[in-house]
C-alpha cells in the first residue's frame, strides 16, 4: 500500500518524465528527500515500538482455552520492514518450548525455499493464525481462530506488507474465506486489501507429500515475483 512518502516520490517521478527533466542524481538529496527520508524512519520506529506492545500485551493472554496448555506464545519472527508476511497455522512443539514461529523440520524447509527465490532473511516476517499451540497438534477450533484474529489484524497493519504467503488453509482462511481449500486455490496469486496474496501448502505436507515439492518452489517463487 503506497505510503504518503512514496506517492510524493512517484509523483515526484511523473513530474520528472512529463517535463522532460534530468531525473535526479543519487546522492544530490533535496531537503524534500531528507525530510521524506526522516518521516520513514520515525514512522517505522513507531510502527516497530506498537508492535513490541502489541507483542507484550498478549503476555499471559487467557482469551481462549489454548492458553491452558502453552508454554510460550508465539508472536511472530522477522524484520519490521519485511515485504513479505507468512502466514502459517500454529505453533508446535518447538515452537512452543522457544517462543519462535517455524524452528522446526516445516520451518526449515520454508526457509531453504525462500533462499532457492532469492528471499532473504530480512525480507520476510512469520508468524501464524493462532499464537499458542493447540495440545496434540490439533487443528485450532473457530472460537480460538476468533479470538487470536485481532493480534494478526494488528501485525498486517504495522507491518504493512506488500505479499502475503499463506502456508496451509488455515492462513488461506483467515484472507480468503472458510470455504476456499489450498489444493484448488494455490497457483495463483489474490488481492487482499491492495496487497498481493499468494496461498501454498503447508510446509509439514510438503515433507510428507515429497511430489508437491516442486509446486511449493512454484509458489514461493510466484510470492517473490509479486515484489516490486
Ligand atoms: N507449523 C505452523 O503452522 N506454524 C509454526 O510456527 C510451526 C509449524
Amino acid at each position: 500500500m503506497p505510503n504518503k512518502n512514496q506517492l510524493v516520490v512517484e509523483l515526484r517521478d511523473y513530474i520528472t518524465a512529463e517535463m522532460n527533466m534530468e531525473p535526479l542524481r543519487s546522492g544530490s538529496e533535496t531537503d524534500d528527500d531528507q525530510e521524506i527520508n526522516q518521516e520513514e524512519t520515525m514512522e517505522e520506529k513507531t510502527s516497530q515500538e506498537e508492535l513490541k506492545q502489541t507483542a507484550e500485551e498478549l503476555t499471559g493472554c487467557q482469551e481462549c482455552r489454548l492458553a491452558e496448555n502453552r508454554d510460550r506464545i508465539v508472536f511472530g519472527q522477522g524484520d519490521m520492514s519485511a515485504r513479505v508476511m507468512v502466514v502459517g497455522e500454529a505453533p508446535g512443539a518447538r515452537e512452543d518450548e522457544q517462543g519462535l514461529p517455524f524452528v522446526g523440520p516445516s520451518g526449515k524447509l520454508l526457509r531453504g525455499g525462500f533462499e532457492k527465490v532469492g528471499l532473504e532473511e530480512e525480507d520476510i516476517y512469520i508468524t501464524n493464525v493462532v499464537k499458542c499451540r493447540p495440545p496434540d497438534n490439533r487443528d485450532p477450533k473457530t472460537e480460538e481462530l476468533k479470538s487470536c484474529r485481532p493480534v494478526l489484524d494488528r501485525q498486517l497493519e504495522l507491518i504493512d506488507p506488500e505479499v502475503i504467503l499463506t502456508v496451509g488453509n488455515f492462513g488461506l482462511r483467515y484472507f480468503l474465506g472458510e470455504d476456499k481449500n489450498i489444493t484448488s486455490a494455490r497457483g495463483d496469486v489474490y488481492t487482499w486489501e491492495n496487497r498481493s496474496l499468494v496461498p501454498t501448502y503447508h510446509p509439514g505436507y510438503i515433507l510428507r507429500n515429497r511430489t508437491r515439492a516442486d509446486s511449493f518452489v512454484r509458489d514461493l517463487q510466484l510470492a517473490a515475483d509479486q515484489l516490486k
